[in-house]
């Protein structure tokens, strides 16, 4: 069997059910960031017809998806793993458009180079048959087996959470009572994540290479619930992308597409304030004094720092939120190629709970660290100067809840980071750097995001889902949260659905 793409689940039938919207007129719409979310809500909006107008603190779209270019060298700041090209789609597809006149997705093969503690590395690909081999022929023939039934698994997660869970504006704990929550349940979408894959995958490495998903949830698999290997359906068995030009020509794309449909895009629009009278938003205002009218405000700044910052009154239970872990990347260009690696490597030390438990419980920096390596120049030349070479580096590490003080830690750190690559498969690596960037936790909350965490609140049972900070404001009648704080939750195929989930409410 071969993997044929993304079950086509994508019709509404629970979903179809009557949600609640943001009341009065909705004409004239204010969309505050041009963040994948953002960006997905405006189209959304203009295809529907709206009025809308989006402003953008910085000068380019794309947010977290951001962009860096120094030297010659185009790096991609944010997301690097793209996954779920079908939402993209959808996105393009609510003005009348469609991919693949905008953007140019080419599959990553393989998806991740694993490296692991004991010298061997396994490639892990889409294609079922493929990985299949890979497993038998790295592992062996019964691990194959087992992988195979463990895509069943995952392949049915999807199906069942999509539709009812992810996709989906969820107003109460009640709207989750569909057949298909019966049907997780059966499967044993509601056991802890690690011994659900252990049922299938026997050998640590593969254990690890379809579990470490949980990480960007923000939880551990030990402690996360099986549903949430969803994400290794995403990644791994549906396929990674990557866009030629680099990621942030995703929000590009799609900011271009929003402006040829009437979106009107401010950029270097910093929105300090939002106008209001009787429970509803009116305006918002700018840095330099411009007042933009709005009968409905959408807001993708990040969720908490939106509440804090513009609308005046944060929510006990917002502010009661727990957050993921962090990262710490180094953006690297230089002279050097390692033919061993893949567009993306992930190392795994010999460590696994201990690096969970270190990051989450303990709070404190990873002692033998797992990471990623992704080397975007490998698909794509054009992002370093010729013979050059791009490297984006990714480290986890607690968020600001940590005792860290990372102005003291930042350089001790990079340096360690160095270290470790060097003993683990990149020689030389310092002494080829031309051009470098460190982005610590520091920074991360300096960009608008809370305790300095991307990957936002954690999605712990009790922050997922109808739990998680809902899209509709609470105290006003039009306003309306679309992002990573808010449902369904993190990464780009949640924020470019949240974007959808937004738009629905207003629509
Ligand atoms: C280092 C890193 C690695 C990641 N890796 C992956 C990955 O490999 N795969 C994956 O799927 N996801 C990944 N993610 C997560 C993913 O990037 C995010 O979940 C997603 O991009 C968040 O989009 P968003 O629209 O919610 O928020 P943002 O991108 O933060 O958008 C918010 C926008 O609002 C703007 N804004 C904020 N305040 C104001 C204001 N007052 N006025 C006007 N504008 C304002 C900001 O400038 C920004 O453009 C990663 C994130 C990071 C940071």
């Amino acid at each position: 069997m071969s993997n044929t793409g993304t079950p086509r689940t994508r019709t509404r039938n629970a979903a179809s059910k009557k949600i609640r919207k943001v009341k009065g007129p909705t004409e004239k719409v204010v969309v505050v960031g041009a963040g994948l979310a953002g960006l997905s809500a405006a189209l959304r909006l203009a295809g529907a017809g709206r009025e809308v107008t989006l402003l953008e603190r910085e000068e380019v779209p794309g947010g977290r998806n951001g962009l860096l270019q120094r030297d010659g060298y185009r790096f991609d700041t944010g997301p690097t793993v793209l996954t779920m090209p079908d939402l993209i789609e959808d996105a393009f597809n609510s003005v009348g458009e469609t991919t693949k006149d905008w953007l140019e997705l080419m599959p990553v093969s393989p998806l991740y180079r694993a490296f692991y503690a004991d010298g061997s590395t396994l490639d892990v690909h889409a294609d079922t048959k493929q990985m299949e081999d890979e497993i038998a022929r790295v592992i062996g023939a019964s691990e194959a087996i087992g992988y195979r039934k463990y895509v069943d698994f995952v392949t049915k997660l999807y199906k069942y959470e999509m539709n009812d869970f992810i996709d989906r504006n969820i107003d109460t704990p009640f709207d989750l009572l569909t057949p298909n929550l019966a049907k997780l349940i059966a499967i044993g979408g509601f056991r802890r994540l690690a011994p659900k894959v252990a049922q299938f995958l026997k050998d640590p490495r593969t254990q690890r290479v379809y579990s470490f998903q949980a990480m960007y949830a923000g939880v551990s698999p030990q402690q996360a619930l099986a549903i949430y290997a969803v994400i290794a359906y995403m990644d791994s068995v549906a396929g990674v992308f990557f866009p030629k030009g680099g990621m942030h020509a995703l929000p590009r794309a799609l900011a271009a597409a929003a402006a040829k449909h009437g979106v009107t895009i401010k950029y270097s629009s910093k929105v300090t304030r939002i106008e209001r009278q009787n429970g509803r938003a009116t305006a918002a205002i700018t840095e330099s004094g411009e007042r933009y009218p709005c009968d409905v405000l959408v807001l993708n700044p990040d969720l908490p720092v939106a509440w804090r910052d513009l609308l005046g009154k944060t929510p006990a239970r917002v502010k009661r939120l727990r957050y993921s872990p962090s990262a710490v990347t180094l953006l690297v260009g230089s002279s050097k190629r390692y033919e061993g690696a893949a567009h993306h490597n992930i190392h795994f030390g010999n460590s696994w709970d201990g690096v969970f438990e270190e990051l989450i419980d303990k709070q404190s920096l990873m002692s033998d660290p797992s990471f990623l390596v992704t080397v975007p120049s490998h698909d794509d030349p054009d992002l370093a100067p010729p013979g050059k070479h791009s490297y984006y580096i990714l480290f986890p590490t607690p968020n600001l809840d940590a005792n860290i003080d990372w102005k003291v830690e930042k350089k001790r750190y990079r340096d360690q980071i160095l270290r470790t690559i060097e003993a683990r498969g990149y020689p030389g690596f310092e002494s080829a750097i031309e051009v470098e960037e460190v982005t610590t936790p520091m920074e991360w909350e300096a960009m608008g995001m809370e305790r300095g965490a991307p990957f936002a609140s954690a999605h712990t049972f009790f922050q997922t889902g109808p739990f998680r900070p809902r899209n509709l404001a609470r105290g006003f009648d039009n306003v309306v949260f679309t992002g990573s704080g808010t449902q369904p939750g993190v990464g780009v195929p949640m924020v470019l659905i949240s974007g959808k989930l937004a738009a629905e409410r207003i629509i």
